[in-house]
């Protein structure tokens, strides 16, 4: 019988305390994508419930490229980054999202996805949905369509969801 993926999930990704700073119970998937049958399980599931509703996988800078384009491989796809300001080289759109202190920014190439494609959105953890949220913005301006999004672990009670109504949001584990 196959491992239940919070089993799985439980077993092998490790939670830091007080990391990066006093206060935040950090999740580190990283033993999870070392582990072949791990990297598998996950990258499956995630995209599952999608199948046959993206054209391409979006993975947001820098644990969410390592879902986008395993995913992307599996299913056929092709993957765009959606990275942190200052890392495409030619036009991009930007969006600015709130941190706990200040800002950030991501940014999509203008032209990586075509108006009308339907993309899947995935990263490895959805806290309060902030940046996740501008990475909808994103494929929006480039006149493209969410087809949902996928993560691997979801705190709850940070309502990351709720933030990101309407869109079908997929999570292997609640933590
Ligand atoms: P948010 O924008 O608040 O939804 O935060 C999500 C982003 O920050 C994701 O790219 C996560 O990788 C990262 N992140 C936020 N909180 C945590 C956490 N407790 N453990 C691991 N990663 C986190």
């Amino acid at each position: 019988r196959q491992e239940p993926i919070s089993d799985l999930l439980d077993r092998l990704s490790e939670v830091v305390p007080d990391y990066p700073k006093p206060g935040i119970s950090f999740k580190d998937l990283t033993p999870v994508f070392a582990d072949a049958a791990g990297l598998k399980r996950i990258v499956d599931e995630v995209v599952a419930p999608f199948a046959g509703e993206f054209d391409v996988i979006a993975g947001l800078e820098a644990r969410g490229f390592v879902l986008a384009a395993a995913g992307a491989y599996a299913t056929g796809t092709g993957m765009v980054t959606v990275r942190k300001a200052g890392k495409l080289p030619r036009a991009v759109f930007t969006e600015e999202y709130l941190l706990e202190y200040g800002t950030a920014a991501l940014e999509l190439h203008t032209d990586d996805v075509a108006p009308g494609t339907r993309v899947l959105i995935l990263d490895d953890v959805l806290a309060t949905g902030g940046t996740v949220g501008s990475a909808v913005k994103l494929i929006e301006r480039a006149g493209a369509h969410v087809a949902g999004v996928g993560v691997i672990l979801e705190l709850e009670e940070l309502g990351g969801r709720k933030q990101l109504e309407p869109h079908h949001v997929h999570s292997l584990q609640l933590v």
